[in-house]
C-alpha cells in the first residue's frame, strides 16, 4: 500500500523515458536501464535489549554493472522500502557515470528506528544485515558507503564482519569508514565540498556573488551542516535551516558555528536564538537565493514549489524535488542542480578511499580535496554545456550524460551468452 502511495521508481522511469526521446537507445539497452540487476531483501533478526527478538527488512539493490563494481550508501530509516532503494540504486548508477568514476549503481537500507535503538542493538543489526549479505557484497563486487542515519561506526562493523567471514581485514569492502582502518581523509566532508564547488560555479555562472547570497537549508545533518558551514564561511548570508524536529530563521544569517554548537549540545536547532522558530513549509517559501534540500525525498513538491523563492535548488538530498515540482520550477526559471551532480562528491571521495585501500597508499588532503574539485567542475561544465546547446534543464541534461555512459558500456560488453 504504501509502495503504491509513494512509487518513487515511477518517477526514475519517467525520466528515464524523458531522456530517451533525445538518446534513442536500442530497446535491449533501455530495458537493461530499466530494471535492477539484481535486487535482495533479507529478513534481520535482532536479540533486542529486552531479551526480545525483533526482524527486520533489509535490502540491498545492485541496479548495474556495466561500469564496474557497484556502489552506494546504506540507509537506516523507518520509511526504507524496496521501491526507495531501488529509485536510489538507480539513480547512483546514473551519478558514478556522470563523474565517470568506474562503478554502477546500489543502494541498501534496513527498515528500522534507530533513534528508538541502543548502540549495541544497531551493532547486532549491522552485523548480521551484514552476514545475510556476505555472497553480494565485495571490493570487486560491490562497496557499501554511509547513508541516511549510518556512520563511520556502522560501516566500521560492516567492514570488521566481512573480515572476520573471509579470515584476513578487507579494508576495501566499504568506503566511510574512520580513518584507523583504512578510511580516506576528507571522506566526511565530501558530499558537501562537493557541493559548494558546483554551487559556486553556478553562482559564478549567473553573475551572483557567494557574498552576502542567502542560503537556506533542509535538514542540518551531515551533508547539510557541513554545506551550511562552508558556505557561511565564505561570507554566504545562512537565513534558515532546519531538521526533524523543526526550523529556525533570522533574516540577517544565522552564526552557524554557534548554530552548531547548539545543536550539539540541544539535538536540535530548534529553539536556537536570536532566531525565530518556523515550520519547515515556511523554510521553503522563505526569501533566500539558494534553497539546499539535504534530507529526506520529495520534501519539494507539488504542493510547495510555486512558493518557492530561491533563484538555485542544490540538491544535497537524493530526489528531494518531484516531477511535479520540476515542472513548476522549470517554467519559473529556477536553475536545479540535480541531485546526480550536486551530491555526487561524496562517492567521488568514497571512490577515492577504495582506491587508496587497493593500493594500501593513503593520500593526503589537499590532494583529495584537488582531485574531487576537478571532477566536479568537470561534470558541471558538462551538463552546462548539454543544458545551453540542447536548450534542456540542468537535471535532463546530466541524466542524459550519465545514462548515455552506462550505455555505451552496455553496447561495448555485449549481452551474454
Ligand atoms: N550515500 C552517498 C550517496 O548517496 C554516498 C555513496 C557512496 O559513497 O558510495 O551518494
Amino acid at each position: 500500500m504504501t509502495e503504491k502511495q509513494n512509487d518513487s521508481y515511477k518517477d526514475v522511469l519517467d525520466r528515464l523515458e524523458a531522456v530517451n526521446k533525445y538518446l534513442n537507445l536500442p530497446d535491449g539497452i533501455y530495458g537493461r536501464l530499466r530494471i535492477p540487476k539484481r535486487s535482495i531483501i533479507v529478513s534481520v533478526p535482532v536479540m533486542m535489549d529486552d531479551g526480545s527478538v525483533q526482524f527486520f527488512d533489509g535490502y540491498r539493490v545492485q541496479h548495474n554493472t556495466a561500469r564496474g563494481p557497484t556502489k552506494g550508501g546504506i540507509r537506516y530509516h523507518p520509511k526504507v522500502t524496496l521501491n526507495e532503494i531501488t529509485t536510489l540504486a538507480a539513480l547512483m548508477t546514473w551519478k558514478c557515470a556522470l563523474v565517470d568514476i568506474p562503478f554502477g549503481g546500489a543502494k541498501g537500507g534496513i527498515a528500522c528506528d534507530t533513534t528508538k535503538m541502543s548502540r549495541d542493538e544497531i551493532k547486532k543489526m549491522t552485523r548480521r544485515y551484514t552476514y545475510e549479505l556476505l555472497p553480494f557484497i565485495g571490493p570487486e563486487q560491490d562497496i557499501p558507503a554511509p547513508d541516511m542515519y549510518t556512520n563511520e561506526q556502522v560501516m566500521a562493523w560492516i567492514m570488521d564482519t566481512y573480515s572476520m567471514a573471509k579470515g584476513y581485514s578487507v579494508p576495501g569492502v566499504v568506503t566511510g569508514k574512520p580513518i584507523c582502518i583504512g578510511g580516506s581523509l576528507g571522506r566526511k566532508e565530501a558530499t558537501s565540498r562537493g557541493l559548494v564547488v558546483v554551487l559556486l560555479e553556478a553562482v559564478k555562472n549567473m553573475k551572483l556573488s557567494v557574498d552576502g547570497l542567502k542560503i537556506a537549508v533542509i535538514g542540518f545533518g551531515n551533508v547539510g551542516a557541513i554545506a551550511a558551514r562552508l558556505l557561511y564561511e565564505k561570507g554566504a548570508k545562512v537565513v534558515a535551516v532546519s531538521d526533524s524536529k523543526g526550523a529556525i530563521h533570522n533574516p540577517k544569517g544565522l552564526d552557524i558555528t554557534n548554530v552548531l554548537k547548539f545543536k550539539a549540545q540541544n539535538k536540535t536547532v530548534t529553539g536556537y536564538k536570536p532566531a525565530d522558530n518556523i515550520t519547515l513549509e515556511e523554510l521553503v517559501s522563505i526569501d533566500c537565493d539558494v534553497l539546499i534540500p539535504a534530507a529526506t525525498e520529495g520534501q519539494i513538491n507539488s504542493k510547495n514549489a510555486k512558493n518557492i523563492k530561491a533563484k538555485i535548488i542544490a540538491e544535497g538530498a537524493n530526489a528531494p524535488t518531484t516531477q511535479d515540482a520540476d515542472k513548476i520550477l522549470n517554467d519559473k526559471g529556477v536553475v536545479i542542480l540535480p541531485d546526480i551532480l550536486a551530491n555526487a562528491g561524496g562517492v567521488v571521495v568514497s571512490y577515492f578511499e577504495w582506491v587508496q585501500d587497493l593500493q594500501r597508499f593513503f593520500w593526503k588532503e589537499e590532494e583529495i580535496y584537488k582531485r574531487l574539485e576537478e571532477i566536479m567542475i568537470n561534470a558541471y561544465k558538462q551538463v552546462n554545456v548539454l543544458s545551453a546547446e540542447k536548450r534542456l534543464d540542468m537535471r535532463t541534461a546530466a541524466l542524459m550524460l550519465g545514462v548515455k555512459r552506462v550505455a555505451e558500456a552496455i553496447e561495448a560488453r555485449g549481452l551474454y551468452p
